[in-house]
């Protein structure tokens, strides 16, 4: 048996007049005079094809390889040879051809042309045979292992923290109801659900965030962070808003605010290395294909230190900005993503951190400054993006976080096991929270969020 070579290996090794076996699926068939044929393959592993050279010495070539087309599956026993053609430098002459599948050209929906990415949608089980979103998958994966890469380095130890939880992370609502109740025919007291009747005994959720548990993990083991799906039941349809998306969060013991963007400022520029260093051929796609100006907004992003400023510096930048917003800026309400927009890509032109909120639009758990006006949180902002990552010290006084929580009405009971967390050897600490999807689309430049998952969840739309 020849030895089996995926695409990628073979390209970097290029075994000259070696017999191999290559497994893929069509993208092309060319036939040329002479009997004979080319055939695009590609098998995932990356960007390039191969050409293959299938001729009528061939057992099957008329009966079957003259039938290829794209999308069909099928394994390929040759020889591979230098390649005469430009833009390569092997091919293989194809022995034997085996067709594992057959993809009718009047029904397979993808076809040689290309594609939008809208259409590219309405096929989310078909799309990754694609170039660009093969990139993509290829990428995600890539980042993924870049992530735990970077934790491993510096001795953070990675939690899974539950994705059903009884806890609202934010103290708010927009969460997905986990319930095993038969919902044609609720138990009801009093006119409203009974809860106790459910499988936990109470009312559930999909989680929205895992940071709550990773402060009592950080508290235990120093450094720690978590990577998992994350469920938001916000009725938000933009291009960077999903339902279901996957979420690195951080948390360290003994850090303080700096330390925090400090590590959040050296997590995205290890991502963003990472990708340049050993996603050549998809990030080239990417900058050729997709956004023009990639490689510089990346190359500025990892050599720039980022921009810091507080939000009340911030506040001000814009109310003396001539610029026309169509929200009022005002020192107190939240940055619409125009403000976030504006001082990122048209003041800094670049990353951006601010920091230092007022208290009153931002959760309970966020350390109180000395102020007393402001919590210790941190926001990182991307050019085209916005938001990647929010952050905070999170409040280790006891008595300053029970107050805070009564003062937004929150059950202090519920939250009894964090508060423990104070009671019993509190320490200062802090963490962040970075959305997956937003950096896949920061280093690819792809403008839809719905284009960088797999199977996006997204409201009126969950389909495999
Ligand atoms: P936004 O203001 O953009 O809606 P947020 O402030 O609600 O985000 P956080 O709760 O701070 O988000 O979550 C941390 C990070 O998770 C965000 O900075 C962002 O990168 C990402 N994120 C938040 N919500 C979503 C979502 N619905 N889809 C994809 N990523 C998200
Ligand atoms: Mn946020």
């Amino acid at each position: 048996m020849p030895p089996s070579y995926r695409i990628n290996n073979l390209l970097a090794e290029k075994p000259l007049d070696t017999e191999i076996t290559v497994t893929g699926w069509v993208r092309t068939r060319r036939d040329a005079k002479g009997n004979f044929s080319f055939l695009e393959i590609n098998d995932g592993s990356c960007l390039a094809n191969l050409q293959v050279i299938a001729d009528d010495s061939i057992p099957n070539y008329d009966t079957e390889v003259l039938r290829l087309t794209t999308g069909c599956a099928a394994s390929i026993t040759g020889m591979v040879i230098a390649s005469p053609a430009k833009g390569q430098e092997i091919e293989l002459k194809a022995t034997t051809i085996t067709v594992t599948g057959w993809a009718d050209p009047k029904s397979y929906p993808l076809q040689k042309k290309r594609h939008s990415f809208e259409y590219l949608r309405t096929v989310p089980h078909l799309r990754p045979r694609t170039n660009s979103l093969g990139a993509v998958a290829r990428l995600r994966g890539a980042l993924s292992f870049a992530c735990h890469e970077f934790f491993n380095q510096r001795g953070f130890v990675q939690i899974h923290t539950p994705v059903i939880t009884t806890s609202d992370c934010e103290g708010a609502g927009e969460m997905f109801t986990t319930t095993n109740l038969d919902l044609d025919n609720l138990p009801t007291t009093a006119g409203k659900v009974d809860y106790q009747q459910d499988f936990f005994g109470r009312r559930a959720a999909l989680t929205v965030s895992g940071q709550l548990e990773a402060e009592a993990y950080a508290l235990a083991l120093g450094n720690v962070y978590t990577f998992g799906p994350t469920f938001r039941a916000e009725n938000s349809n933009t291009s960077r808003h999903l339902a279901e998306f996957w979420m690195i969060e951080p948390e360290m013991a003994f850090c303080d605010l700096n330390g925090n963007i400090d590590l959040a400022e050296a997590f995205i520029k290890h991502l963003l290395q990472y990708v340049v260093d050993n996603c050549q051929e998809d990030f080239d796609l990417f900058c050729r294909f997709i956004e023009k100006n990639l490689a510089t907004k990346i190359h500025n992003a990892l050599t720039t230190p980022f921009a810091r400023i507080t939000y009340t510096e911030a506040v001000e930048q814009l109310r003396k900005s001539k610029h026309k917003f169509t929200f009022p800026v005002q020192w107190g309400t939240d940055l619409q993503s125009e403000h976030e927009r504006y001082l990122c890509e048209d003041v800094v032109g670049g990353p951006l951190v601010v920091s230092d909120y007022p208290k009153e639009i931002k959760p309970f758990y966020m350390r109180a400054n000395d102020d007393n006006k402001t919590v210790a949180a941190m926001d990182i902002l991307l050019p085209g993006i916005g938001e990647i990552i929010g952050g905070s010290q999170r409040e280790e006084r006891l008595d300053l976080l029970v107050a805070r929580m009564t003062e937004q009405g929150l059950d202090l009971d519920e939250y009894s096991w964090y508060l423990d967390l104070r009671r019993y050897g509190s320490a200062p600490h802090s963490g962040f929270g970075l959305g997956f999807e937003r950096i896949i689309q920061f280093v690819s430049g792809m403008g839809n969020i719905r284009d960088v998952i797999p199977f996006p969840r997204t409201p009126g739309s969950a389909t495999s």
